[in-house]
């Protein structure tokens, strides 16, 4: 450790006061010390006075400490907490033993710290700091392997093992509710678990979009930059809905190259593989093409039994073998389906006194899916978004009146507005040609088909801002 570095913890430790409210920065930070600076100045090297200190800060204040420390040593990269000497054994186990119970009587929860944290941050763009957004749902041990997603999960896997070196970045795609969310999640618990000191982010795009949009309009995407660019981990879920945001893109570029360089770890998920995604610079697709592409098969009925069957295993629910492969055999096309019937069965069971589901019961849960319904209207229940919504969006960003689109107005900006909706419906809701035709009051898929072709060459070409323009209308419809 080098004998030069100059000592600016107590600068470090003023500006975590003002981060962190009184009673918590006394409670937790009061005993941290600083040791010296190591690596060339990228790994600052603390004490704690106990291991429940150590992890208590790694998990909850992890990234205002980190901050803190770049304000004032902007070289560091890594973090390390060790014990005080002398405050292992015996003793070290009373204080443990003590701060818990400080901890429990004062209610230090996550709770009260997202709280305060929200009350000093109430104008902030960035996440609230010390979380990492991980939904605690989403592990490894209850994710069901199967063959659709076996290759998959053992990317996944291979990424905790060596993080940052060995898929980097590590690219899922598949449709939606076959558990691209809850495995990259999966990651970051299993990652976390083996170094609860890294610094983990996990973010749908669109909030990851809405962040930096505040940040532009702040003047200070340098900050976000800085924000994104000094984790270890950064889960980006979803990241079909950049397209079209052509600033956005720009810092992601960045952020990845800065990441990617330090050999930090980056997945990302999305409805399709990097070359279908629409309105996305060639510079990120190739990006995402770096490391490994992998996608999650839509499942056959057999792993679909073997989902139910752990979920219900794990609900307490005994069914029936026929009654099981018949739910397999009717929801197979989304695992988050499969969860909304069993919710259900578990709701029915509640109130029955045997506890025991009578076919009649099943049937009736079932319905929905008895009748044949078509990849549209799954669409529209997963998404929540319908052609009205659609219709409603284009017509707010291009300032055409509904009937005139409906019609046969031929200007162009209402021609342009229809053949947008033609396409979305196409893309996003997975409507039939004839579909769209009959929304559109009875026009001749032919006509459909045209218009979704015209418009799709649009984009290819990047005319007319339509990439910017179908961006927003995303932005309003999902919203
Ligand atoms: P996606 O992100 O691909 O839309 P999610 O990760 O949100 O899908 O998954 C939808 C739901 O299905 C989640 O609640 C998730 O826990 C569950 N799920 C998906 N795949 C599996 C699996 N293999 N084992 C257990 N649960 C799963
Ligand atoms: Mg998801």
């Amino acid at each position: 450790m080098s004998s030069t570095n100059f000592n600016y913890w107590p600068q470090v430790l003023d500006y975590l006061r003002s981060k962190i409210p009184g009673s918590n920065f006394t409670a937790w930070f009061s005993g941290l010390e600083f040791k010296g600076l190591n690596n060339e100045g990228r790994k600052i090297v603390l004490t704690a006075p106990s291991d429940f200190h150590k992890k208590y800060i790694e998990k909850k204040f992890n990234v205002e400490l980190r901050e803190s420390i770049n304000k004032f040593y902007p070289k560091v990269i890594h973090l390390e907490i060790k014990i005080k000497e002398g405050e292992r054994g015996a003793k070290k186990q009373v204080q443990d033993a003590l701060d818990l119970k400080v901890a429990e009587q004062r209610k230090i929860s996550q709770t009260e710290v997202d709280i305060e944290n929200d009350k000093e941050k109430i104008a902030s763009y960035l996440p609230r700091k010390n979380l990492n957004n991980l939904n605690p749902k989403y592990t490894f041990e209850n994710f069901v392997i199967t063959k659709s997603n076996e290759f998959t999960v053992n990317l996944a896997k291979g990424v905790v093992v060596e993080l940052g070196t060995l898929y980097n970045p590590l690219f899922i795609h598949s449709p939606v509710g076959l558990g691209k969310t809850h495995l990259i999640q999966a990651v970051g618990h299993a990652v976390l678990e083996k170094n609860p000191s890294l610094n983990i982010k996990y973010v749908p795009s669109d909030t990851f979009f809405n962040q930096f949009y505040l940040a532009l309009t702040k003047g200070e995407t340098h900050k976000f930059r800085d924000f994104y660019s000094s984790v270890d981990l950064l889960l980006v879920d979803d990241i079909q809905f950049i397209g079209g945001k052509e600033g956005f893109q720009n810092q992601l570029f960045h952020i990845f190259n800065l990441l990617h360089q330090e050999n930090k770890q980056i997945i990302f998920t999305s409805d399709r593989n990097p070359k279908d995604l629409i309105g996305v610079e060639d510079r990120l697709v190739s990006r995402f093409e770096w490391g490994m592409v992998t996608d999650i098969q839509k499942p056959d009925q057999n792993d679909i039994l073997l989902i139910l069957n752990d979920k219900l295993k794990r609900a307490g629910i005994i069914l029936k073998d026929e009654q099981a492969n018949l739910i397999a055999e009717k929801v197979n096309d989304n695992i988050r389906e499969l969860e909304g019937v069993i919710n259900k069965i578990k709701a029915v069971l509640s109130t029955e006194i045997d506890k025991e589901l009578s076919q009649r019961g099943l049937l009736k849960i079932l319905e929905p899916y008895l009748d044949q319904k078509t990849d549209s209207k799954l669409a529209y229940d997963t998404k929540k978004i319908n052609p009205e919504k659609v219709m409603d969006a284009v017509c707010k960003v291009y300032m055409v009146e509904k009937d005139d689109i409906l019609g046969s107005n031929r200007k162009a900006a209402v021609a342009e507005a229809r053949q947008v909706c033609f396409w979305i419906m196409k893309q996003e809701l997975g409507m039939s040609f004839p579909m769209i035709g009959k929304s559109f009051g009875g026009r001749d898929h032919s006509t459909i088909i045209h218009g979704v072709k015209k418009l799709q060459k649009m984009i290819d070409n990047r005319e007319n801002n339509i990439n910017t323009k179908i961006g927003l209308i995303k932005q309003i419809f999902q919203n």
